[in-house]
């Protein structure tokens, strides 16, 4: 089962986005995809957590290039990376886990560091990928330092 503390609703014209539903505090477990479809293909609500391994997520998460959350890939869950309050869209970055994305988009979440247009980890420069770092997932990581 996913974890119950998102709701999923229409959020700027984007069907069953995910909302955090009551006020999360740092550092806890938000969302699990834990039971997610398993997929050899990207898709558009897919979370990729290797090579040729994407995962259904339940729902849309909002991409920021800062976001309120960041993905634990031991446990398959989104963390509150601050604190979220009740109704905020949840939000990760989504170069942190792909390496392209289907649809490209020009980001507009107002954070200095943003990105503009967002395709995925593979059209990052040195300094993007090296400021998202810590976020990354264990296959960017393993790209970062072209070990794969
Ligand atoms: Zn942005």
């Amino acid at each position: 089962m996913f974890l119950s503390r998102v709701i999923y609703k229409e959020v700027r014209g984007v069907p069953r986005t995910a909302v955090a539903k009551e006020f999360i505090k740092r550092g806890s477990a938000v969302c699990s995809i834990k039971n997610g479809k398993v997929s050899k293909e990207r898709g558009r609500f897919t979370i990729q957590v290797d090579k040729d391994k994407h995962i259904e997520g339940p729902g849309t998460f909002f991409h920021s290039c800062d976001p309120n959350c960041y993905w634990d890939f031991e446990g398959l869950s989104l963390i509150a990376k601050r604190d979220i309050n009740a109704g905020e869209p949840i939000t990760f970055n989504y170069c942190t886990t792909e390496y392209m994305l289907v649809n490209n988009f020009t980001c507009k979440c107002g954070a200095p560091n943003c990105f503009g247009e967002v395709k995925g980890f593979k059209y990052l420069t040195p300094e993007q990928r090296k400021g998202i770092e810590p976020l990354l997932s264990p296959y960017m990581n393993r790209i970062l330092y072209e070990k794969v």
